[in-house]
Protein backbone atom coordinates (compact mmCIF):
# COMPACT_ATOMS: atom_id res chain seq x y z
CA UNK A 1 0.00 0.00 0.00
CA UNK A 2 1.03 3.35 -1.07
CA UNK A 3 0.34 7.18 0.25
CA UNK A 4 0.00 7.34 -3.80
CA UNK A 5 -2.74 4.62 -4.19
CA UNK A 6 -4.75 5.68 -0.71
CA UNK A 7 -5.10 9.16 -2.00
CA UNK A 8 -6.05 8.19 -5.26
CA UNK A 9 -8.78 5.86 -3.77
CA UNK A 10 -9.57 8.67 -0.90
CA UNK A 11 -10.27 11.12 -3.77
CA UNK A 12 -13.43 9.13 -5.20
CA UNK A 13 -15.22 9.00 -1.43
CA UNK A 14 -14.06 11.91 0.52
CA UNK A 15 -14.08 15.90 -0.91
CA UNK A 16 -10.32 16.45 -1.84
CA UNK A 17 -9.25 13.01 -0.16
CA UNK A 18 -9.27 14.37 2.92
CA UNK A 19 -11.06 15.34 6.03
CA UNK A 20 -9.82 18.76 6.76
CA UNK A 21 -8.25 20.57 3.88
CA UNK A 22 -4.73 21.74 5.07
CA UNK A 23 -4.09 17.57 5.28
CA UNK A 24 -4.24 17.72 1.32
CA UNK A 25 -0.87 19.11 0.88
CA UNK A 26 -2.02 21.78 -1.57
CA UNK A 27 -0.09 24.59 -0.28
CA UNK A 28 3.23 22.66 -0.22
CA UNK A 29 2.21 20.46 -3.35
CA UNK A 30 2.69 16.49 -4.09
CA UNK A 31 1.09 13.60 -1.86
CA UNK A 32 -0.28 13.92 1.07
CA UNK A 33 1.88 11.17 3.86
CA UNK A 34 -1.22 8.31 5.16
CA UNK A 35 -0.03 7.29 8.08
CA UNK A 36 -0.09 3.96 9.93
CA UNK A 37 0.50 4.32 13.69
CA UNK A 38 2.40 6.80 16.17
CA UNK A 39 4.77 6.40 19.22
CA UNK A 40 6.39 9.35 21.09
CA UNK A 41 7.47 11.78 18.94
CA UNK A 42 7.46 9.42 15.92
CA UNK A 43 4.90 8.62 13.03
CA UNK A 44 4.88 5.86 10.40
CA UNK A 45 3.30 6.24 7.60
CA UNK A 46 1.62 2.96 5.36
CA UNK A 47 4.72 2.55 3.64
CA UNK A 48 6.74 1.75 6.73
CA UNK A 49 8.55 4.98 6.89
CA UNK A 50 9.49 6.81 10.15
CA UNK A 51 9.24 10.89 10.58
CA UNK A 52 10.03 13.01 13.47
CA UNK A 53 6.27 14.71 14.14
CA UNK A 54 6.31 18.65 14.29
CA UNK A 55 2.61 18.59 14.50
CA UNK A 56 1.68 16.47 17.41
CA UNK A 57 -1.74 16.51 16.10
CA UNK A 58 -2.14 19.98 15.79
CA UNK A 59 -1.23 20.35 19.70
CA UNK A 60 -2.91 17.53 21.29
CA UNK A 61 0.42 15.64 21.41
CA UNK A 62 2.16 17.80 24.06
CA UNK A 63 3.66 14.61 25.45
CA UNK A 64 4.33 12.53 22.47
CA UNK A 65 1.86 10.08 20.76
CA UNK A 66 -0.12 7.22 22.59
CA UNK A 67 1.22 8.44 25.89
CA UNK A 68 1.04 5.11 27.83
CA UNK A 69 -1.23 7.03 31.12
CA UNK A 70 -3.78 8.36 28.39
CA UNK A 71 -3.97 5.03 25.88
CA UNK A 72 -4.22 3.02 29.54
CA UNK A 73 -6.88 5.03 30.79
CA UNK A 74 -9.23 5.22 27.12
CA UNK A 75 -9.24 1.31 27.56
CA UNK A 76 -10.52 1.12 30.54
CA UNK A 77 -12.82 3.66 30.14
CA UNK A 78 -14.27 2.25 27.22
CA UNK A 79 -15.24 -0.80 28.74
CA UNK A 80 -17.91 0.91 30.55
CA UNK A 81 -19.55 2.47 27.26
CA UNK A 82 -18.59 4.72 24.96
CA UNK A 83 -21.37 7.23 25.91
CA UNK A 84 -24.22 7.85 28.33
CA UNK A 85 -26.37 10.78 27.39
CA UNK A 86 -26.33 11.28 31.00
CA UNK A 87 -23.77 13.40 33.59
CA UNK A 88 -20.98 11.22 35.23
CA UNK A 89 -18.31 12.22 37.82
CA UNK A 90 -16.18 12.73 35.59
CA UNK A 91 -17.53 15.53 33.82
CA UNK A 92 -17.11 17.42 37.15
CA UNK A 93 -13.89 15.92 37.99
CA UNK A 94 -12.78 17.52 34.49
CA UNK A 95 -14.50 20.91 35.26
CA UNK A 96 -12.94 21.52 38.51
CA UNK A 97 -9.46 20.65 37.44
CA UNK A 98 -9.16 22.89 34.19
CA UNK A 99 -10.64 25.44 36.72
CA UNK A 100 -7.50 24.59 39.31
CA UNK A 101 -5.23 25.23 35.98
CA UNK A 102 -6.59 28.26 34.56
CA UNK A 103 -6.75 31.81 35.37
CA UNK A 104 -10.81 33.57 35.03
CA UNK A 105 -12.69 29.94 34.82
CA UNK A 106 -15.80 29.81 37.25
CA UNK A 107 -17.41 27.73 34.82
CA UNK A 108 -16.71 25.24 31.96
CA UNK A 109 -18.99 23.96 29.39
CA UNK A 110 -17.39 20.99 27.51
CA UNK A 111 -17.74 20.51 24.00
CA UNK A 112 -16.64 18.48 21.45
CA UNK A 113 -14.24 20.65 19.08
CA UNK A 114 -12.69 24.22 19.01
CA UNK A 115 -14.96 25.23 16.52
CA UNK A 116 -17.91 25.00 18.48
CA UNK A 117 -16.02 26.29 21.53
CA UNK A 118 -14.88 29.72 19.53
CA UNK A 119 -19.20 29.30 18.04
CA UNK A 120 -20.24 28.97 21.72
CA UNK A 121 -18.22 31.70 23.03
CA UNK A 122 -19.30 34.36 20.52
CA UNK A 123 -22.81 33.45 20.83
CA UNK A 124 -22.56 34.28 24.84
CA UNK A 125 -20.69 37.03 24.43
CA UNK A 126 -23.81 38.51 22.15
CA UNK A 127 -26.10 37.34 24.65
CA UNK A 128 -24.52 38.88 27.71
CA UNK A 129 -23.77 42.13 25.81
CA UNK A 130 -27.21 42.44 23.64
CA UNK A 131 -24.88 43.63 20.38
CA UNK A 132 -23.95 41.82 17.31
CA UNK A 133 -21.01 43.03 16.18
CA UNK A 134 -17.51 41.91 16.97
CA UNK A 135 -13.68 42.32 16.13
CA UNK A 136 -11.35 39.12 14.94
CA UNK A 137 -8.21 39.96 13.47
CA UNK A 138 -6.68 39.55 10.33
CA UNK A 139 -4.98 35.67 9.73
CA UNK A 140 -6.49 34.26 13.21
CA UNK A 141 -8.50 30.86 12.87
CA UNK A 142 -11.19 30.35 15.42
CA UNK A 143 -12.94 27.68 13.44
CA UNK A 144 -15.13 27.69 10.17
CA UNK A 145 -18.28 28.68 12.29
CA UNK A 146 -19.81 31.39 9.75
CA UNK A 147 -18.85 34.38 11.36
CA UNK A 148 -15.52 33.63 11.94
CA UNK A 149 -14.80 32.66 7.78
CA UNK A 150 -13.41 36.19 7.26
CA UNK A 151 -9.58 36.47 6.90
CA UNK A 152 -9.15 34.01 8.31
CA UNK A 153 -5.73 32.21 8.41
CA UNK A 154 -4.27 29.24 7.44
CA UNK A 155 -6.57 26.91 5.78
CA UNK A 156 -8.29 29.61 4.19
CA UNK A 157 -4.77 31.74 2.95
CA UNK A 158 -3.34 28.55 1.50
CA UNK A 159 -6.39 28.18 -0.30
CA UNK A 160 -6.30 31.35 -1.67
CA UNK A 161 -10.22 31.95 -0.46
CA UNK A 162 -11.01 35.43 -0.04
CA UNK A 163 -14.70 34.99 0.64
CA UNK A 164 -16.44 31.97 1.73
CA UNK A 165 -19.40 30.27 -0.52
CA UNK A 166 -21.94 29.78 2.24
CA UNK A 167 -21.62 32.68 4.53
CA UNK A 168 -24.05 35.73 4.07
CA UNK A 169 -23.59 38.73 3.80
CA UNK A 170 -25.78 39.50 6.88
CA UNK A 171 -23.48 37.26 9.11
CA UNK A 172 -20.20 37.93 7.67
CA UNK A 173 -20.92 42.17 7.86
CA UNK A 174 -20.90 41.47 11.39
CA UNK A 175 -17.47 40.11 11.77
CA UNK A 176 -15.27 43.52 11.86
CA UNK A 177 -11.36 42.55 11.01
CA UNK A 178 -7.83 44.18 12.00
CA UNK A 179 -4.58 43.41 11.52
CA UNK A 180 -2.95 41.69 14.44
CA UNK A 181 -0.68 43.45 16.80
CA UNK A 182 -2.35 46.53 15.11
CA UNK A 183 -3.81 48.63 18.79
CA UNK A 184 -4.49 51.95 16.87
CA UNK A 185 -6.69 50.36 13.88
CA UNK A 186 -8.44 48.09 16.78
CA UNK A 187 -8.96 51.74 18.70
CA UNK A 188 -10.38 53.52 15.42
CA UNK A 189 -12.78 50.55 14.65
CA UNK A 190 -14.19 50.45 18.22
CA UNK A 191 -14.62 54.22 17.89
CA UNK A 192 -16.31 53.82 14.62
CA UNK A 193 -19.05 51.57 15.85
CA UNK A 194 -19.96 52.93 19.59
CA UNK A 195 -21.68 50.45 21.23
CA UNK A 196 -21.91 47.65 18.85
CA UNK A 197 -19.44 45.18 19.59
CA UNK A 198 -20.02 42.60 21.65
CA UNK A 199 -16.36 41.23 21.97
CA UNK A 200 -13.27 41.30 20.79
CA UNK A 201 -11.85 37.18 20.03
CA UNK A 202 -7.92 37.17 19.41
CA UNK A 203 -5.38 34.11 19.60
CA UNK A 204 -2.63 35.51 22.34
CA UNK A 205 -0.21 34.18 20.51
CA UNK A 206 -1.35 33.35 16.81
CA UNK A 207 -0.70 29.97 15.46
CA UNK A 208 -2.73 30.46 12.20
CA UNK A 209 -0.80 32.30 10.12
CA UNK A 210 2.96 30.64 11.70
CA UNK A 211 3.73 31.17 15.57
CA UNK A 212 3.05 35.15 15.73
CA UNK A 213 3.70 36.88 18.93
CA UNK A 214 1.72 39.42 20.31
CA UNK A 215 3.26 42.57 20.21
CA UNK A 216 4.44 44.33 23.92
CA UNK A 217 0.96 45.88 24.93
CA UNK A 218 -1.02 44.62 21.98
CA UNK A 219 -3.35 42.48 24.54
CA UNK A 220 -3.02 45.18 27.68
CA UNK A 221 -4.25 47.56 25.18
CA UNK A 222 -7.31 44.64 24.13
CA UNK A 223 -8.26 44.57 27.81
CA UNK A 224 -7.99 48.05 28.40
CA UNK A 225 -10.12 48.91 25.23
CA UNK A 226 -12.33 45.87 26.38
CA UNK A 227 -13.24 47.44 29.78
CA UNK A 228 -13.98 50.75 28.65
CA UNK A 229 -16.44 49.99 26.55
CA UNK A 230 -18.34 47.27 28.06
CA UNK A 231 -16.91 44.52 25.35
CA UNK A 232 -15.77 40.86 26.48
CA UNK A 233 -12.13 39.85 25.96
CA UNK A 234 -12.69 36.28 24.39
CA UNK A 235 -8.83 34.57 24.17
CA UNK A 236 -9.08 31.63 22.02
CA UNK A 237 -6.74 29.49 23.57
CA UNK A 238 -7.41 26.54 21.69
CA UNK A 239 -4.00 26.01 21.04
CA UNK A 240 -2.34 27.86 23.64
CA UNK A 241 -4.19 25.87 26.59
CA UNK A 242 -2.15 23.94 28.50
CA UNK A 243 0.59 24.10 25.86
CA UNK A 244 2.32 27.73 26.64
CA UNK A 245 1.60 26.86 30.36
CA UNK A 246 -0.62 25.08 32.84
CA UNK A 247 -2.90 28.16 32.71
CA UNK A 248 -2.21 29.20 28.68
CA UNK A 249 -1.46 32.51 27.89
CA UNK A 250 -3.32 34.17 30.14
CA UNK A 251 -0.80 32.65 32.64
CA UNK A 252 2.34 32.80 30.55
CA UNK A 253 1.38 36.70 29.52
CA UNK A 254 -0.25 38.01 32.66
CA UNK A 255 -3.34 39.24 30.49
CA UNK A 256 -6.94 38.33 32.06
CA UNK A 257 -9.61 37.36 29.67
CA UNK A 258 -13.46 37.04 29.93
CA UNK A 259 -14.15 34.31 27.88
CA UNK A 260 -12.02 31.75 27.15
CA UNK A 261 -11.89 28.70 24.52
CA UNK A 262 -10.39 25.57 24.09
CA UNK A 263 -9.34 22.60 22.20
CA UNK A 264 -6.73 20.33 21.28
CA UNK A 265 -4.12 19.91 24.65
CA UNK A 266 -7.59 19.62 26.57
CA UNK A 267 -8.69 16.47 24.66
CA UNK A 268 -5.69 14.69 24.37
CA UNK A 269 -6.59 13.58 20.73
CA UNK A 270 -9.84 12.99 21.12
CA UNK A 271 -12.45 15.65 20.06
CA UNK A 272 -12.73 17.71 22.94
CA UNK A 273 -13.31 21.66 22.75
CA UNK A 274 -14.52 24.23 26.23
CA UNK A 275 -15.72 27.16 26.64
CA UNK A 276 -15.10 29.05 30.41
CA UNK A 277 -14.84 32.34 32.09
CA UNK A 278 -16.52 34.41 34.80
CA UNK A 279 -19.55 33.20 36.61
CA UNK A 280 -21.66 36.42 35.75
CA UNK A 281 -21.29 35.76 32.12
CA UNK A 282 -21.88 32.06 31.93
CA UNK A 283 -24.59 32.07 34.15
CA UNK A 284 -26.17 32.86 31.09
CA UNK A 285 -25.87 29.77 29.55
CA UNK A 286 -28.69 27.27 29.25
CA UNK A 287 -30.22 26.01 31.52
CA UNK A 288 -29.15 28.45 33.61
CA UNK A 289 -29.32 31.31 31.09
CA UNK A 290 -31.01 31.94 27.78
CA UNK A 291 -28.02 31.47 25.69
CA UNK A 292 -28.86 28.15 24.17
CA UNK A 293 -25.81 25.19 23.51
CA UNK A 294 -25.78 21.83 23.60
CA UNK A 295 -24.07 18.46 22.26
CA UNK A 296 -25.20 15.17 22.31
CA UNK A 297 -22.01 14.06 22.71
CA UNK A 298 -20.46 17.00 25.27
CA UNK A 299 -18.28 15.78 27.70
CA UNK A 300 -18.35 11.91 26.10
CA UNK A 301 -16.43 9.56 28.78
CA UNK A 302 -13.87 8.55 26.63
CA UNK A 303 -13.11 12.08 25.97
CA UNK A 304 -12.96 13.23 29.27
CA UNK A 305 -10.80 10.29 30.27
CA UNK A 306 -8.67 11.06 28.01
CA UNK A 307 -8.35 14.73 28.74
CA UNK A 308 -8.31 14.35 32.48
CA UNK A 309 -5.68 12.38 32.36
CA UNK A 310 -3.16 14.27 30.04
CA UNK A 311 -3.96 17.68 32.09
CA UNK A 312 -3.09 15.76 35.44
CA UNK A 313 -0.21 14.44 34.14
CA UNK A 314 0.86 18.48 32.63
CA UNK A 315 -0.33 19.64 36.38
CA UNK A 316 1.55 17.64 38.94
CA UNK A 317 4.60 17.99 36.66
CA UNK A 318 5.35 21.89 35.62
CA UNK A 319 9.19 20.54 34.60
CA UNK A 320 7.86 19.57 31.61
CA UNK A 321 7.08 22.96 30.26
CA UNK A 322 10.38 23.91 31.36
CA UNK A 323 11.52 21.25 29.14
CA UNK A 324 9.42 22.19 26.23
CA UNK A 325 10.56 25.53 26.59
CA UNK A 326 14.51 24.43 26.41
CA UNK A 327 13.53 21.94 23.16
CA UNK A 328 11.90 25.47 21.82
CA UNK A 329 15.22 27.67 22.38
CA UNK A 330 17.02 24.39 21.25
CA UNK A 331 15.57 24.61 17.84
CA UNK A 332 15.54 28.16 17.53
CA UNK A 333 19.06 28.52 18.26
CA UNK A 334 19.85 25.10 15.76
CA UNK A 335 18.10 27.01 12.61
CA UNK A 336 19.26 30.36 13.77
CA UNK A 337 22.92 29.25 13.19
CA UNK A 338 22.60 27.21 9.88
CA UNK A 339 20.40 29.60 8.06
CA UNK A 340 22.81 32.70 9.03
CA UNK A 341 25.56 30.61 8.32
CA UNK A 342 23.95 30.12 4.58
CA UNK A 343 23.25 34.05 4.33
CA UNK A 344 19.12 33.42 4.12
CA UNK A 345 16.90 36.41 4.92
CA UNK A 346 14.70 34.66 7.94
CA UNK A 347 12.61 35.15 10.76
CA UNK A 348 11.96 32.57 13.55
CA UNK A 349 8.80 33.44 15.42
CA UNK A 350 8.81 31.25 18.98
CA UNK A 351 7.29 31.47 22.26
CA UNK A 352 7.68 28.24 24.04
CA UNK A 353 7.01 25.49 22.43
CA UNK A 354 5.40 26.88 19.06
CA UNK A 355 7.66 28.30 16.66
CA UNK A 356 7.71 28.92 12.68
CA UNK A 357 10.48 29.54 10.64
CA UNK A 358 9.67 32.32 7.16
CA UNK A 359 11.97 33.31 4.53
CA UNK A 360 11.37 36.98 4.70
CA UNK A 361 13.88 39.84 5.59
CA UNK A 362 11.38 41.46 7.54
CA UNK A 363 9.70 40.89 11.02
CA UNK A 364 6.43 38.80 10.52
CA UNK A 365 4.75 40.35 13.30
CA UNK A 366 0.93 39.95 10.96
CA UNK A 367 -1.06 38.23 7.99
CA UNK A 368 0.63 40.74 5.51
CA UNK A 369 4.12 40.01 6.65
CA UNK A 370 3.56 36.51 7.21
CA UNK A 371 2.38 36.17 3.35
CA UNK A 372 4.89 38.58 1.79
CA UNK A 373 8.03 36.18 3.16
CA UNK A 374 9.08 33.70 0.53
CA UNK A 375 6.62 30.81 0.46
CA UNK A 376 7.44 28.92 -2.43
CA UNK A 377 10.86 28.74 -0.38
CA UNK A 378 8.91 26.83 2.54
CA UNK A 379 7.55 24.57 0.43
CA UNK A 380 10.79 23.69 -0.58
CA UNK A 381 12.24 23.19 3.05
CA UNK A 382 9.36 21.07 3.94
CA UNK A 383 9.43 18.48 0.65
CA UNK A 384 13.84 18.32 1.52
CA UNK A 385 12.83 17.50 5.08
CA UNK A 386 9.93 15.11 4.38
CA UNK A 387 12.41 13.29 2.32
CA UNK A 388 14.73 13.27 5.29
CA UNK A 389 12.11 12.12 7.60
CA UNK A 390 11.02 15.33 9.54
CA UNK A 391 7.32 16.34 9.31
CA UNK A 392 6.51 19.84 8.89
CA UNK A 393 3.13 21.40 9.16
CA UNK A 394 2.19 21.39 5.19
CA UNK A 395 1.92 25.47 5.02
CA UNK A 396 4.01 28.28 6.28
CA UNK A 397 0.89 29.42 7.70
CA UNK A 398 1.45 27.00 10.21
CA UNK A 399 3.21 26.73 13.90
CA UNK A 400 4.94 23.70 14.49
CA UNK A 401 4.02 22.42 17.58
CA UNK A 402 6.84 20.59 20.05
CA UNK A 403 5.86 17.73 21.97
CA UNK A 404 8.26 16.51 24.82
CA UNK A 405 8.94 13.10 23.51
CA UNK A 406 11.23 15.30 20.71
CA UNK A 407 14.80 14.39 22.08
CA UNK A 408 18.01 16.74 21.72
CA UNK A 409 18.87 14.19 19.09
CA UNK A 410 15.90 14.45 17.16
CA UNK A 411 16.33 18.27 16.74
CA UNK A 412 19.98 18.04 16.00
CA UNK A 413 19.14 16.22 13.07
CA UNK A 414 16.04 18.47 12.28
CA UNK A 415 18.70 21.46 11.98
CA UNK A 416 21.16 19.18 9.70
CA UNK A 417 18.53 18.58 7.75
CA UNK A 418 17.82 22.51 7.31
CA UNK A 419 21.31 23.28 7.16
CA UNK A 420 21.64 20.57 4.02
CA UNK A 421 18.83 22.22 2.26
CA UNK A 422 19.72 25.14 -0.67
C1 LIG B 1 -7.66 24.50 15.75
C2 LIG B 1 -8.19 25.79 16.18
C3 LIG B 1 -9.57 26.05 16.28
C4 LIG B 1 -10.59 25.06 15.80
O1 LIG B 1 -10.58 23.89 16.52
P1 LIG B 1 -11.22 22.55 15.85
O2 LIG B 1 -11.14 21.55 16.95
O3 LIG B 1 -10.38 22.24 14.66
O4 LIG B 1 -12.61 22.89 15.48
C5 LIG B 1 -9.96 27.25 16.81
N1 LIG B 1 -9.08 28.16 17.22
C6 LIG B 1 -7.76 27.97 17.14
C7 LIG B 1 -6.81 29.01 17.65
C8 LIG B 1 -7.27 26.79 16.59
O5 LIG B 1 -5.95 26.63 16.47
Amino acid sequence: MTSAALFERAQLSIPGGVNSPVRAFKSVGGTPVFMQKAKGAYLYDVEGNKYIDYIASWGPMILGHAYEPVVEAIREYAGYSTSYGAPTELEVKMAELIKSMAPNVDLIRMVSSGTEACMSALRLARGYTGRNKFIKFEGCYHGHADSFLVKAGSGLATFDIQTVPGVTGGVSNDTLTCAYNDIAAVEQLVAAHPGEIAAIIVEPVAGNMGCILPASGFLEGLRGLCDREGMLLIFDEVMTGFRLAPGGAQQRLGVNADLVTYGKVIGAGMPVGAFGGKKAIMDMVAPVGKVYQAGTLSGNPIAMIAGYTLLTELKKNPAIYEALEEKGRQLKEGIKTVLKAAGEPFVINQLGSMISVHFSEQPVTDFASAAAADNAKFSRLFHALLAEGIYLPPSAFESWFLNNALSSDDMARTVEAIRKFR
